[in-house]
């Protein structure tokens, strides 16, 4: 008899998740079989499941691409995992290895690549498969639900960071200080940056502020770029925007100093895909605007590293899977602060 497991399944878009007992998948080779533990809820999902991006996931789906757990089987050929280890799966399910993108370490824009939960099954189920050479290998010690979200929102935010070029002592404006935003004020605090936090909830600032934010700028008054610029002698060095509303984005470039970089990380969705922007400020101060997305294996590599060392610490509330469609509903409204983290074992 065929092995089954219990699974949050999308049959078609729009129809919500169902609860369903499907077959257990067989590791291929070089694949990893994962027995799951923990799978954070990442606002990807809930465009993935309501199409609001173009293509489509593939259907049926299981979402899920913030997966922890442990190694359950190793199809042929896994040479650098082995049965019983911790693993973390991240949206970068696979990568060709061999497009110009590839081969200039950007494997994060592949054309070819497939994402988990999204292209191919993900973590929202008992058990998923994942090709190895993705995988993230986590610590013995770590905590599998806070590391969850640290598979997306950390890679993520990381990578951004990374990607404004600034440098220990200097300082980024964090714009947006939701479930991404939280864990961005901890890496760069972590990487030695100076930081300015920018929301439009007094919670979430007094949040960055615990987090070690030393300029906090509600970006509801007044004119937020020049606040930012006077508190921090002139301007951000780096600025990354992990906020969905359009003007934020507007905003961020406001607040840089003259050579700052500010990385895009955000996703607003289809409705709210267009902003306007200084032509002459972005060429006077030689300004650049740059997107981020998601992050490469070495990225991921490191950003569990901060994680495992205690530097960083998702803020997570953990749920049964049965309530996913609560839990979406709830995000629709923007009701969830910090992380949602599935508990799958
Ligand atoms: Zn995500
Ligand atoms: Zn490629």
């Amino acid at each position: 008899m065929n092995k089954t497991m219990k699974a949050a399944v999308l049959r078609r878009i729009g129809a919500g998740l169902a609860i369903e007992t499907v077959p257990r998948p067989d590791p291929g080779p070089g694949e990893v079989l994962v027995r799951v533990k923990a799978c954070g809820v990442c606002h990807s999902d809930l465009h993935a499941v309501e199409g609001d991006w173009t293509p489509h996931p593939t259907l049926p789906l299981i979402p899920g691409h913030e997966v922890t757990g442990h190694v359950e089987a190793l199809g042929e050929g896994v040479a650098d995992f082995n049965k019983g280890e911790r693993i973390g799966v991240p949206w970068m399910f696979w990568s060709c290895g061999i497009c110009e993108f590839c081969l200039q370490g950007m494997e994060t824009i592949c054309p070819r690549t497939e994402a988990t939960g999204y292209s191919k099954p993900g973590g929202y189920a008992e058990f998923m498969v994942a090709p190895a050479a993705f995988c993230g290998h986590l610590p013995e010690h770590v905590d599998m639900h806070a590391m969850a979200p640290i598979l997306c929102a950390g890679v993520t935010t990381y990578r951004g960071i990374k990607r404004t070029g600034a440098r220990p002592g200097q300082w980024l404006a964090v714009i947006g200080i939701g479930g991404l935003g939280h864990i961005a004020v901890q890496y760069a605090k972590a990487m030695g940056l100076r930081v300015a936090a920018v929301d439009v909830l007094t919670e979430k600032l007094n949040h960055a502020k615990r987090l070690g934010a030393e300029v906090l700028i509600d970006a509801r008054e007044g004119d937020p770029g020049a606040a930012l610029r006077e508190k921090s002698g002139g301007g951000a060095h780096g600025a990354i925007v992990t906020a969905v509303s359009p003007r934020a984005f507007e905003q961020s470039v406001t607040m840089l100093r003259p050579a700052g970089t500010v990385s895009y990380i955000g996703l607003p969705g289809r409705d709210a895909d267009q902003i306007r922007l200084s032509i002459s400020s972005i060429v006077n101060s030689e300004i650049t605007v740059r997107g981020s997305n998601v992050g490469t294996r070495q990225d991921l590599n490191e950003a569990i590293a901060f994680a495992a060392n205690g530097l960083v610490k998702a803020d997570i509330k953990t749920q049964p899977l049965e309530n996913i469609n609560a839990i979406f509903a709830r995000m629709k409204k923007g009701e969830i602060t910090g992380r949602v983290v599935l508990d799958i074992s």
